[in-house]
């Protein structure tokens, strides 16, 4: 990407798009375009068409979806399909409209099927059934995936996706309702460490087996597929290494220094038994991950800590 590309980055003030802005100028990209949720709603297909052919990015970067952890994929299921198909309909469909050849659409690895050999490979897309709790998440995301694929065979266009495993890092969200397991944990570790309560809850049985990417990795290897004109199938991006949820209550308690007991509610959904990427293919491109992940949730707790208060 040349330096003055015009590289447009939906979803920038959430944790994906935040941490691609900043690899992006870390960079020296310099024409970095981004637009708040009030100055462009991109559930607007009229207003998101004129924005792109207005604007014509050379590059566009899509972090921007309705997301969430289990409770909320499980609750606000009309929600999550309806938005975010949406929001892609109006992205890639108004980015080929305006001519823009290079598009990274972000899917998730909760696309793959609920039961499908570990670690997964790309090639378990669409071989089997789904996770109930996050399907309607997941049928939009396959279907993001899908139409990136679909306008490079068909018009030629040059649209990737890549699917990012459990991500965590700066600007998570901490809402115990909404939140994914990690930033959750975060919060209830240092909330009863202050309170100096003897148990924190963690939902459902700790058993189920989860890979952590630190977001600035994620971030890395995004900007590196576009700077090195990555044009293939779809990528896995991971650490490769995958935990129990009550390991990493364990690894929280020890960073926060919470010393108390793990109580277990089994009323809450475990979800997906295991969810571990294999990442052979990103890994021959040069890519790996970096964050140790007791070293990432060091400094994911050092930013909930400095966040400002709601
Ligand atoms: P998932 O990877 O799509 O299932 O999303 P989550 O990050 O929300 O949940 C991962 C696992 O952590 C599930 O088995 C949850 O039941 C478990 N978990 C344990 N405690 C919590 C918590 O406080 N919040 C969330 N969101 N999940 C939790």
């Amino acid at each position: 990407m040349p330096s003055d590309a015009r590289i447009f980055v939906t979803g920038h003030r959430g944790m994906v798009g935040s941490a691609l802005v900043r690899r992006l100028q870390a960079r020296g990209y310099t024409q970095i375009l981004t637009r708040s949720r009030a100055e462009l709603d991109l559930l607007d297909q009229a207003a998101v068409y004129r924005y792109l052919v207005e604007h014509r990015p050379d590059y566009v970067f899509i972090a921007a979806a309705k997301v969430g952890g289990i409770l909320a994929n499980d609750t606000e299921r009309a929600d999550f399909l309806f938005q975010n198909l949406q929001i892609e309909l109006n992205l890639i469909h108004g980015a080929h409209r305006a001519g823009v050849q290079r598009l990274l659409f972000l899917g998730s690895s909760c696309i793959y099927p609920r039961d499908c050999p570990q670690p997964i490979r790309e090639e378990a897309l669409l071989s089997g059934p789904l996770e109930p709790t996050n399907e309607p998440y997941a049928i939009a995301k396959i279907a993001g995936v899908k139409l990136a694929e679909s306008y490079s065979r068909q018009h030629g266009r040059q649209y990737i996706s890549v699917m990012p495993t459990n991500l965590y890092g700066p600007g998570d969200n901490y809402d115990l309702q909404t939140s994914h397991v990690l930033p959750a944990l975060i919060r209830k570790a240092h909330e009863a460490k202050q309170r100096g309560d003897v148990s924190i809850t963690v939902w459902g049985s700790g058993t189920p087996r989860r890979e952590f990417l630190h977001v600035d990795d994620l971030a890395e290897a995004c900007v590196l597929l576009m700077e090195t004109g990555y044009d293939g199938p779809l990528l896995n991006v991971g650490c490769g290494q995958d935990l129990s949820i009550r390991e990493l209550a364990q690894t929280v308690a020890a960073v926060v220094g919470f010393e108390g007991e793990l109580v277990f509610d089994t009323s809450k959904p475990d979800g997906t038994p295991r969810k571990l990427l294999d990442v052979s293919r990103i890994s021959r491109l040069g890519w790996r991950a970096r964050t140790g992940l007791a070293q990432g949730i060091a400094s994911a707790y050092q930013d909930y800590l400095g966040r400002p208060a709601r």
